[in-house]
């Protein structure tokens, strides 16, 4: 059953296809008689994207979620995370979670999780120059939470692309002007882009795979985003507190696993 949540969004409401996402929390203060629940976070997932995919890998029940709006991973944790979270943080960034405080001000991830692992820069693979979901599943691993609740943050499908012939920067904002440049001059394609975003997404279903295996197959295992990603609607690229509510940007998914395929 999925957590309900108190949230507005008539717009999309009224077009009949949307729930509210819900709030994570919920789903850490359920009674689960010390099962293990397990929350994976794909960072920059698009629902469409997701809906298209998700069962090369896995099978269980989908809705599509609005996620109140907002368009940055920050602001993602500070409007569904701002309460006691029941739950250890396993996070990839390429900025320090646990110092976000510091960073943009206001919300203390330290105030609401448990405990927080978060990758350092010498985990991440320097070929890809990026964190892989394996690793921070070795985390996971490694340092287990008390109570079998973990929330578990995947930097992918967020840029960089692991496409081989790709090196786009991974900065939201600017680079919208960036691929468009790039894409003008010849050197790329919105073809080769989004499949390099689909080979990003593979990344982080695998990653999730063989987190739900390591773990055992658990009964309260489910999948959301904090916001999608820009792949070129409206002439906007990646995603940006800047831009407009785009459907891309605010509709993401919320996954309930029931199985691998
Ligand atoms: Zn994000």
């Amino acid at each position: 059953m999925r957590p309900k949540v108190e949230n507005k969004m008539e717009e999309y409401r009224d077009k009949g296809i949307l729930v509210p996402q819900a709030l994570p929390h919920n789903s850490f203060v359920k009674d689960y008689k010390g099962e293990k629940v397990v929350m994976v976070h794909f960072d920059a997932m698009r629902y469409d994207y997701f809906e298209q995919m998700y069962d090369e890998y896995f099978n269980g029940k989908l809705w599509k979620c609005y996620n109140g709006g907002v368009k940055f991973t920050h602001d993602w944790f500070s409007m569904h995370c701002q309460q006691e979270m029941n739950c250890t943080l396993y996070t990839a960034s390429a900025v320090n979670i646990a110092d976000w405080v510091n960073i943009h001000g206001s919300y203390d991830t330290k105030k609401w999780f448990r405990n927080i692992y978060g990758m350092e820069a010498e985990d991440y693979s320097e070929e890809l120059e990026i964190c892989l979901p394996e690793q921070i599943n070795e985390y996971v691993q490694k340092y287990p939470d008390d109570t079998y609740h973990y929330f578990v943050r995947y930097l992918k499908p967020h840029p960089p692309l692991v496409h081989p012939d790709l090196h786009l920067p991974w900065t939201a904002g600017e680079t919208k002007w960036n691929v468009e440049e790039r894409i003008q001059r010849g050197e790329t394609s919105v073809e080769e882009i989004v499949e390099g975003y689909r080979l990003n997404c593979e990344l982080a279903f695998e990653g999730a795979v063989e987190l739900y295996e390591d773990m055992g197959e658990p009964d309260n295992f489910f999948i959301t985003a904090d916001h999608g990603t820009a792949l070129g609607e409206a002439g906007y690229w990646w995603h940006s507190r800047q831009y407009p509510p785009l459907e891309c940007l605010t509709v993401v998914p919320w996954f309930e696993v029931k199985g691998v395929e």
